[in-house]
């Protein structure tokens, strides 16, 4: 099959991996896509697919319009330089014997740029953009709170001048007001460098203020898309519902129902059968055991997948 992609980057998976299963995203040039969903949703295997952490075991990965799906070494390396990652824990990516000045040099020594002082300047100037003082080059990585390590991990990141981050729940870990910092920070970068980012989560008021466009995944498979005002404005899924239910609500006479969720989230090894949600929906119907809903278009560019869900028209 082909898909005509002239920017920007798409990935189809179909049914070759459990985790990530009949998946289909587009990212445009300067936008964010805010993927949400519990843990062991198959969120990280679908950003590490898209940034070939990971090798995708079916569909493909096309970044403005080339197939990466299957590129590796070298081929690959031109690409790595585009696609970046920033993770939940910084620390995983960043090597706790070298100095944050190692750290963030490394990039232009992989990718071969520049001489020793050319790499320097890039490093003060890198720290200076995220916010960093330039003496932070001679110290290591567990000198930083987890705030500014998230900084570091960002400075590395944009290094090379990506084009996608992939951000896989970079504030999950800390404190409410280092969060917005740190989302402030993205939302400024994207401004200055264009970037287009998939910003992985698994609270939606995370990706609220950050997002141009959600997609909701529940067991490998997204299950609502729309821009970021229809999902919260019109949630057409259940499970988005509950997710929403879920945002703590500032004002204390705004009445919201709760949907709680019962129970985890059921093995992708031996998903239910029908639509994957119908143990914990508080809408299932007897169709929702035995049918498995397609994600169709329930109004201008919302989909969603509910055997309940109708077009607008
Ligand atoms: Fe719930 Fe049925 Fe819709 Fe699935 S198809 S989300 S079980 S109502
Ligand atoms: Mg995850």
């Amino acid at each position: 099959m082909h898909f005509p992609v002239r920017e920007g980057l798409l990935l189809r998976s179909r049914r070759h991996n459990r985790a990530v299963d009949g998946v289909s995203l587009h990212i445009q040039p300067g936008e964010t896509l805010g993927l949400v969903g519990e843990s062991g949703c198959g969120k990280s295997t679908l950003g590490r697919c898209i940034s070939r952490l990971y090798q995708p075991t079916g569909g493909s990965v096309q970044f403005a319009g080339d197939d990466i799906t299957h590129l590796r070494g070298k081929a690959l390396m031109p690409y790595r330089q585009h696609i970046q990652m920033i993770f939940q824990d910084p620390m995983e990516s960043l090597n706790a014997r070298h100095t944050v000045g190692e750290i963030l040099e490394e990039p232009f020594i992989i990718h071969k740029m520049g001489d020793k002082a050319f790499r320097s300047e890039r490093v003060r100037k890198l720290l200076d953009t995220v916010g960093l003082p330039a003496r932070s080059a001679t110290r290591y990585p567990f000198e930083f709170s987890g705030g500014q390590r998230q900084r570091i991990g960002i400075a590395r990141a944009i290094a090379l001048n990506p084009q996608l981050i992939v951000c896989d729940e970079p504030v999950s870990a800390l404190d409410v007001s280092i969060q917005s910092q740190i989302l402030n920070l993205l939302n400024d970068l994207q401004q200055e460098f264009k970037l287009s980012y998939l910003f992985i989560a698994h609270d939606l008021a995370v990706v609220k203020h950050i997002s141009d466009r959600v997609a909701i995944m529940y067991l490998g498979k997204i299950v609502e898309t729309a821009d970021a005002e229809g999902i919260y404005r019109q949630p057409r899924h259940p499970y988005t519902r509950s997710l929403i239910s879920a945002i703590p609500v500032p004002d204390p006479h705004r009445k919201v129902q709760r949907q709680i969720l019962s129970g985890d989230v059921p093995s992708p090894i031996d998903p239910p059968s029908g639509c994957h949600f119908h143990p914990r929906c508080p809408e299932a119907e007897a169709q929702c055991k035995t049918t498995s809903p397609e994600l169709i278009a329930v109004s201008g560019g919302h989909d969603c997948a509910c055997l309940l869900a109708r077009g607008d028209a």
